[in-house]
């Protein structure tokens, strides 16, 4: 209690300080995305008296892999959608008391029938069996990997063999398309192309925060917590100037910090240069593999250079579809499971193959006339580069092809797709250790290493891949902009803000 005590006192302190000195003689702090990581770094700073900081942003909007857009006559999420986890989730503890969330109750939202490649459906009593199979395999693994070296695969391959071939029901050919049905779901959640490129350690490190892994925002989208970040909700008139110290359409092409002054160089794509005493670097995992060489002057350091290679930056593609009026039963997502000889046909043909990483066409919680088709790694890839109607028409016929022969498929209304590998300011969905990463013996907490001049952090890196508990994450975004935040207030908490 002492300690807090003593800590808000320094806070206070702090801003009387800062609030003393004018703008110009302030810090001047340079935050490169408007992220979430980004935003929370701003938000948190601005808060504790620095107001001399400026987000310089790529695109034409803030939010990042936040992108909460109207579609089909309500709010839908073209990135993050789900808030994962209840307890240690920051996301979680802001917006909850707000009343924005939604827990669904038991196995709410996860709830699924499977039909297979030739139309047919599997008993719904069996489709419940194989989500609990499927939960119950992937608690057991938290504990059976701890210290493996392997990959998912090693263990999850052969343990849902185990579990399904006790089925009398199951012939071999169903249990091989099964587990092929559960690597899909599995790896959704790394956004990866196979669960033999995800190291055991991945499942294993990353911290669970307790609760359900699907609380949802109601009628509203993640965009919501850039807004609570701000202060703009629940009262707009305590909104902090976060957004007039943004400039969009700034994509920052390079961070010299070689500067004599001690100073940062930044410089943008629309020839605009600016110094800073210090800078937050945000972009994805994504971004940082295609520009670290052009990004920086000098180059980072090797080490930071081999965690950027080592880890990974997985792809995930969504597909909404809207419908006059639902046709599928309520709260249960639609999930495929393949036919071997189908999915050897599909495998052969470059132009289908990317159609085997559709896994699911999902329910959205308070969306009663949408369906969003999840796909996965490689699939994700291949689609972006597809015309869209192409790959609208093309998912279409695989849920006409599955699910066409129980139920009376309408034409959809509209449909709206994701692009986050081709956008060049994102370059993939979200980070997770390969087993590349394993091998490269690289970790996050050396990508949030912040490079320092005579003992003061000058270059730092928040952002989801930066997160060593909680990476691919919103919350883990939140987190280490904090962190950052935190790490210039530390530094002024001690230092005379005068030198
Ligand atoms: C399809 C999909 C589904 C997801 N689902 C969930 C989910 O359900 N729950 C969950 O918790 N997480 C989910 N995530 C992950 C989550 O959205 C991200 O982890 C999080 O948003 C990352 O935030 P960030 O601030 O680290 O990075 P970003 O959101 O990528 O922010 C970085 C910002 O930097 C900008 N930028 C890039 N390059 C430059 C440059 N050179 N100059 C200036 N600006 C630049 C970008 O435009 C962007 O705005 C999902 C992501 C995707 C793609």
């Amino acid at each position: 209690m002492g300690n807090v005590i003593i800590h808000r006192l320094y806070n206070v302190a702090l801003i009387v300080c800062l609030i003393h000195l004018t703008l110009g003689d302030q810090p001047k702090i340079i935050i490169i995305g408007a992220g979430p990581a980004g935003i929370a770094a701003a938000s948190k700073l601005y808060e504790h008296g620095f107001h001399n900081l400026t987000i310089l942003e790529a695109e034409s909007r803030i939010g990042g892999r936040v992108y909460t857009t109207w579609f089909d006559e309500s709010w839908v999420d073209l990135g993050g959608q789900s808030v994962h986890g209840e307890t240690g989730n920051i996301v979680f503890q802001i917006a909850s008391p707000l009343g924005l969330l939604e827990v669904p109750d038991g196995n709410g939202g996860l709830d699924f029938n499977i039909h297979d490649s030739k139309g047919s459906q599997l008993p719904v009593d069996i489709a419940d069996d194989l989500l609990e199979l499927y939960l119950n395999v992937s608690a057991i693994a938290e504990k059976a990997l701890e210290g493996n070296n392997g990959s998912m695969g090693d263990f999850f391959a052969p343990e849902f063999s185990r579990e399904l071939l006790k089925y009398q029901t199951f012939n071999e050919t169903v249990v091989k398309g099964l587990i092929k049905m559960f690597e899909g779901l599995t790896i959704s959640t790394d956004s990866a192309d196979n669960w033999n490129n995800i190291s055991a350690k991945n499942f294993v490190g990353y911290a669970d925060c307790p609760g359900s892994e699907i609380v949802n925002w109601k009628d509203r989208g993640y965009g919501t917590i850039l807004d609570i970040l701000m202060k703009k909700y629940p009262n707009p008139e305590e909104e902090l100037p976060i957004m007039n110290n943004t400039l969009l359409n700034s994509e920052v092409v390079n961070v010299n910090y070689n500067a004599t002054d001690k100073k940062v160089l930044i410089e943008t794509n629309n020839g605009q240069k600016y110094t800073a005493d210090h800078v937050i670097v945000t972009p994805s995992l994504g971004v940082l593999k295609e520009q670290y060489e052009t990004l920086f002057t000098p180059q980072l350091p090797e080490s930071k250079v081999k965690t950027i290679k080592g880890l990974s930056m997985g792809s995930a593609a969504k597909i909404y579809f809207a419908f006059k009026e639902p046709w599928w039963p309520a709260n249960r997502s639609l999930v495929l499971l393949w036919d071997e000889t189908d999915r050897r046909e599909y495998e052969n043909d470059p132009s289908k193959k990317w159609l085997l990483d559709l896994i699911s066409f999902t329910v959205v919680p308070h969306r009663p006339r949408l369906l969003r088709a999840w796909i996965n790694g490689a699939g994700a890839r291949y689609m972006e580069t597809l015309p869209e109607s192409q790959a609208f028409d093309e998912a279409f016929a695989l849920l006409d092809k599955f699910f066409g022969k129980s139920y009376n498929i309408t034409k959809p209304t509209g449909h709206l797709r994701t692009n986050w590998n081709t956008n060049k300011h994102f370059r993939g969905a979200y980070s997770f250790r390969s087993m590349e990463s394993e091998r490269a013996d690289v970790w996050a907490n050396e990508l949030a290493a912040p490079l320092l001049l005579d003992g003061k952090p000058i270059v730092m890196f928040a952002g989801e891949a930066t997160n060593s508990q909680h990476w691919s994450t919103v919350h883990g975004a939140i987190d280490s902009g904090f962190r950052e935040a935190d790490r210039l207030i530390e530094l002024y908490n001690t230092k005379n803000l005068s030198k």
